[in-house]
């Protein structure tokens, strides 16, 4: 039972409580709490899902993704003619990521559903690490890594034929994602929805349910995620947000949600980018793309490091 827990039988039934849903009030046992995260993310899903759209699930190992890809499964039940095909990036963090796609591969495999890994280090020619190490910008990581993954995982889309990718973000997330834009003053993303064009559509399916009721989910139906931090999380602005909506929330429970719904209410202007990049031929506002910004800098390092490292053994050979 969870610490939200102070209560012996279900509201729906009589059989013990495993959860209570603080903000709504409701007590529910293992059942009517699986069944109320499925019904969720359902509702979700049913806003753009059609009969035999093909579904490219975003899936990294991690319970969100992991707990997505098993509901999706059950969904899939009800739309026969769905194809769901998932997409793996590995960004190249050392004893987290190889991991972590170790378990998303298992998951994906045992549920039959097939699926391609994108690995930076043969498609880009680097990865987040190298690129962390080798600028020594510790605090970039996230940038660095969370761009690249976007490009990654739309190349994967393109190439795997999908037509829209579901990201495994839980309400927590989003909820993080408004915080941190208002906290850096990125006005524009909180006020303004880019319009890109021929871009993949995402959506996320998890953004009706808190993220312990995600790991809850994932516990009560054994399913197997990878749950250690990435080794850059510390530096992450996100890591402390997460800390303090986490405990604004044990204090203030539904204040999440709220977050969410303030941010839906603010009206967005459209800003359609009809720009392209021109190394890659992708939407941008600027010439070159952030993406092929951050693989250039990356690229150029490591050929930078190289050529000092052979000058060095060179000038080590000559010595007599
Ligand atoms: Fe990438 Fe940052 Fe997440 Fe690590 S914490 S996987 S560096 S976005």
């Amino acid at each position: 039972m969870t610490g939200d827990v102070s209560m012996n039988s279900c509201d729906r039934c009589a059989a013990p409580a495993v959860y209570r849903r603080r903000y709504s009030g409701e007590t529910l046992c293992r059942l009517h709490f699986c069944a109320s995260v499925e019904r969720k993310v359902e509702k979700e899903v049913r806003r753009f899902l059609k009969r035999d759209s093909v579904v490219g699930l975003a899936v990294s190992g991690g319970k969100d993704s992991a707990v997505m890809t098993h509901v999706m499964v059950g969904i899939g039940r009800k739309f026969p003619l769905m194809r769901l095909v998932g997409l793996v990036v590995d960004e190249g963090i050392e004893g987290y990521r190889n991991k972590s796609v170790e378990v998303a591969e298992r998951l994906l495999i045992r549920l039959g559903i097939p699926y391609e890994v994108f690995r930076y280090d043969g498609e880009f020619g680097t990865r987040v690490e190298e690129i962390v190490s080798l600028s020594g910008h510790t605090t970039q990581s996230c940038t660095y890594c969370g761009v690249l993954r976007r490009r990654a995982v739309d190349i994967l889309a393109e190439r795997l034929g999908v037509e829209m990718v579901l990201t495994g973000h839980n309400a927590d997330d989003i909820a993080q994602t408004i915080l941190m834009n208002l906290f850096q003053g990125n006005v524009k993303h909180l006020t303004s929805q880019l319009v890109l064009p021929d871009s993949m559509k995402r959506e996320k399916p998890l953004r009706g349910l808190l993220e312990k009721e995600v790991v809850m989910y994932a516990i009560l139906n054994d399913i197997e995620y990878h749950g250690n931090p990435c080794p850059y999380t510390r530096f992450a602005l996100r890591n402390d947000v997460r800390n303090f909506l986490t405990s604004m929330e044990e204090k203030h429970s539904g204040i999440t949600y709220s977050i969410l719904r303030t941010a839906e209410k603010i009206e967005k202007t459209e800003v359609r980018l009809t720009d392209r990049c021109h190394r890659c031929g992708r939407p941008s506002s600027r010439e070159l793309c952030k993406a092929c910004e951050i693989l250039e800098y990356g690229r150029g390092l490591v050929l930078r490091t190289r050529a000092g490292e052979s000058e060095e053994s060179d000038a080590a050979s000559q010595i007599p």
